[in-house]
């Protein structure tokens, strides 16, 4: 995953009045007596919806059902030009609402009248409508822009990739700043339709399917075409624009593969297939362990040499850097971007706080990946991870329940993660621990969870009471006892998984 934008980027407009929306969008009115009489002035939308690391990341006041991201894109250059057309439902009586978004905007239409528009905080589009939006209105808000957004900085820092051949818009947590105007927050996902025009000869790759082929346009140009039909979180849309060789088939199942090969790659490009041609049977081991797989497509794109160094479990289509195949052949990896489609995919965090329940699942994923290719039993890799980290070590300081906006993506999260996990599979048994992940992604699925609802849930099917257990090793810094391992007189051996484990999260984390 990851590249965060950490910093102060929330000096924004929190005192307005728009503060006070944050986290009950939906409660501008009264209720009791049906309509209210006299129905409260409009209020400006929140500009953040209150994440306890990113709170001004979304915006209150509507909820997207759907983005339909129309660009063209210029790989000599990097520039890009689009139309979004989002439709929405308020959720308040809004006198002004916020979009999330960085590039030079043309122009502003709500439910066809022109809007007008201006800039606040870090990332903040402030739409003022020509006519007040109420409560329940459907609004066709159409953003027309253009920019470059490699040159187009946060702090220093763009989250959009340029490369050789095109560009890569893959990032965590805020991705869509550079490319659509958005509320950008999984708390509201939406579906998508994003087409993109590029020269003949360069290939899009983005969500889902392609619901018809490549449209030749003028001026020896092609627009590529995907719909993704699930609910998607914004900052797991995705492009990879350059040169690309892509394979597609279809799964057992029905589902159709499609997956991409940066020609960039050379002679990293044979490990990259032989893993990430493995994606439908990892998905197909998954499905067994998590409970039905949550989208109608799969696949992977292996970007080039020159893009992310990181991987991101992009929606239905996880993208992967090079680093990963400089060993060969890493199912790891795919399996860790996989298990994420139920883990932070299908099941989103309610607040960016809850990163555990990315990482942490799709990391012990990779351990049950380990059992199952026979390369090290989960105990065993718990035990090695677990000696490889000295008592003294920083790393025990971290806390995966909460390791603060600047380390979301830190190497505790991951391992520590994991390790959790596997005390929970120790505490309630193989029975219960099988039990609670598919339960967890069939209550959840679509939708977004917190760490306190997975407890609770752990609790309710093992008939446990397990708040010590998740504060030892969540809440608590300092490595925790293990009877087991540290009655070993000899440090555990390293499992045959390892070497691969390690890499992977070395290159996820940081
Ligand atoms: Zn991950």
């Amino acid at each position: 995953m990851r590249r965060v934008l950490t910093a102060a980027t929330t000096a924004l407009t929190l005192t307005t009045a728009g503060t006070m929306l944050a986290g009950t969008p939906g409660q501008a009115a009264p209720t009791g007596w049906g309509r209210p009489v006299v129905s409260a002035a409009p209020q400006p939308g929140a500009p953040g919806l209150g994440d306890s690391y990113f709170p001004d990341y979304g915006n209150g006041g509507y909820d997207v059902e759907h983005y339909d991201v129309r660009l063209r894109y210029e790989p000599a250059t990097d520039l890009l030009t689009g139309t979004t057309t989002i439709l929405a439902t308020a959720t308040g009586d809004l006198s002004t609402f916020n979009l999330d978004f960085l590039l030079d905007v043309e122009s502003v239409r709500v439910n066809g009248w022109a809007a007008s528009t201006s800039t606040a905080g870090a990332h903040e589009l402030v739409v003022t409508p020509a006519r007040t939006v109420t409560r329940g209105q459907q609004l066709t808000i159409v953003v027309r822009y253009s920019g470059v957004p490699s040159e187009t900085l946060v702090n220093g820092y763009t989250g959009w990739t340029r490369t050789d051949d095109g560009a890569l818009a893959v990032n965590e947590p805020e991705s869509a700043w550079w490319w659509f105007p958005s509320n950008d927050h999984p708390l509201d996902k939406a579906t998508y339709d994003i087409s993109v025009s590029v020269p003949t000869g360069v290939e899009v790759i983005s969500n889902g399917v392609q619901p018809r082929p490549p449209l030749a346009e003028a001026g020896n140009r092609t627009r590529w075409i995907w719909r993704t039909t699930s609910p998607t979180a914004t900052y797991l849309a995705f492009m990879a624009i350059g040169q690309y060789d892509i394979v597609t088939d279809t799964t057992p199942s029905g589902q159709p593969v499609i997956n991409a090969y940066s020609t960039s790659l050379g002679a990293l490009g044979p490990a990259a297939r032989a893993s990430i041609e493995r994606t439908a049977e990892i998905v197909d081991w998954e499905s067994g362990i998590f409970g039905p797989y949550p989208f109608e497509a799969q696949g992977g794109v292996a970007g080039p040499v020159d893009g992310i160094s990181f991987a991101l479990e992009t929606q239905t289509r996880p993208v992967y850097g090079p680093g990963f195949w400089r060993r060969g052949a890493n199912t790891y990896v795919v399996t860790h971007e996989l298990a994420h489609q139920w883990f932070g995919d299908s099941v989103s965090v309610a607040d960016w706080r809850n990163i555990w329940l990315n990482e942490g699942f799709a990391s012990y994923a990779e351990w049950l990946w380990s059992e199952e290719q026979g390369e090290g039993t989960a105990q065993e890799v718990f035990d090695f991870t677990y000696a490889s980290y000295p008592a003294d070590d920083e790393f025990w300081q971290v806390l995966p329940g909460d390791p603060g906006a600047a380390r979301v993506f830190d190497n505790a999260v991951y391992d520590r993660g994991a390790m959790t996990l596997h005390q929970l599979r120790l505490a309630v048994g193989d029975d219960a621990f099988f039990e609670i992940l598919p339960t967890w992604t069939a209550e959840r699925r679509y939708g977004n969870g917190t760490i306190e609802q997975f407890q609770a849930l752990a609790e309710r099917i093992s008939g446990l009471d397990l708040d010590d257990l998740f504060t030892t090793w969540l809440f608590t810094a300092g490595r925790p006892d293990v009877a087991s391992a540290a009655r070993k007189a000899a440090p555990p051996a390293e499992p045959r998984s390892w070497a691969k484990i390690r890499e992977s999260h070395h290159l996820m984390s940081h």
